[in-house]
């Protein structure tokens, strides 16, 4: 679908030649609308809405089955806990703040344009960037990690 307007609204996600199912509908439209990094537990609690039946078993299937055909990405960034977005999103950098876990996209991340770049110049086209940055609020008053002063 080459067909473009003026407006700037990024492209709705589509199943591309997958079977329309209750459920895949349910977790794209989930994935579509979230704002934030959704875990699959927070996928399910959302998709949910569309589709009451659905289980995170099935939640977890169709994540594999859009990871499989590079319709997501998926992130581990603390705890150990897989979140989830949209790889039509454009790349782009997050940060993560080390107190609160807060996960805060960097989207005009010149590192990332950068790196993407240079993979093309070496004939690669980038999939997926894990450029994980990590912080704390300026406001905050401690540092991370704690260390004694010198
Ligand atoms: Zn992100």
């Amino acid at each position: 679908m080459a067909a473009q307007d003026s407006q700037t609204a990024r492209p709705s996600p589509s199943l591309a030649g997958m079977r329309a199912t209750r459920g895949r509908r349910a977790v794209l439209a989930a994935l579509d609308e979230a704002s934030d990094h959704p875990t699959a537990e927070d996928l399910l609690l959302r998709a949910r809405k569309a589709d009451p039946a659905l289980s995170l078993s099935s939640v977890y299937r169709i994540l594999k089955e859009f990871h499989d055909r590079g319709m997501v990405r998926r992130h581990v960034f603390t705890q150990g806990r897989a979140v989830w977005e949209l790889a039509q999103r454009a790349l782009h950098a997050h940060l993560i703040d080390v107190h609160t876990g807060e996960i805060v996209e960097l989207p005009e991340a010149d590192l990332v344009r950068r790196y993407q770049a240079e993979a093309e110049t070496l004939g690669y086209r980038l999939r997926d960037v894990r450029l994980e940055l990590y912080g704390e609020r300026i406001d905050r008053g401690q540092a991370w990690p704690p260390h004694a002063p010198a």
